[in-house]
């Protein structure tokens, strides 16, 4: 990302049309790429107490919920990405992300 600023300043810098536009277009894409995940993301319930594991909400969260960085959120993103299950912070149960939905 860093690097993509630094070819558009260079672009902006040596007034190459082509660069700006080409990094620009690709900070669109990354952006709009994210906002997608993020969206996506808010959609994502525990399939034990159905409360929304990335959307804040007004739950007490559980004794056994761990943080990571102080984040809960970071956290169950990890934990789903890294290790394949997660624990969710509201309930405090975990939850297998292999298993298929019915
Ligand atoms: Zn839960």
């Amino acid at each position: 990302m860093v690097g993509l600023f630094g070819v558009l300043g260079y672009g902006l810098y040596n007034g190459q049309r082509e660069w700006v536009i080409g990094s620009l277009g690709f900070i669109a894409g990354i952006a709009v790429f994210a906002i997608l995940i993020g969206l996506l993301s808010l959609s994502i319930r525990c399939p034990l107490c159905h409360a929304h594991v990335f959307r804040r909400s007004g739950c007490s969260v559980s004794t056994k919920a761990r943080r990571t960085f102080g984040s809960l959120r970071l956290h169950v993103a990890h934990g789903a990405l890294i290790r394949g299950h997660y624990r969710c912070p509201y309930c405090g149960e975990p939850c297998d992300t292999s298993s298929t939905r019915r």
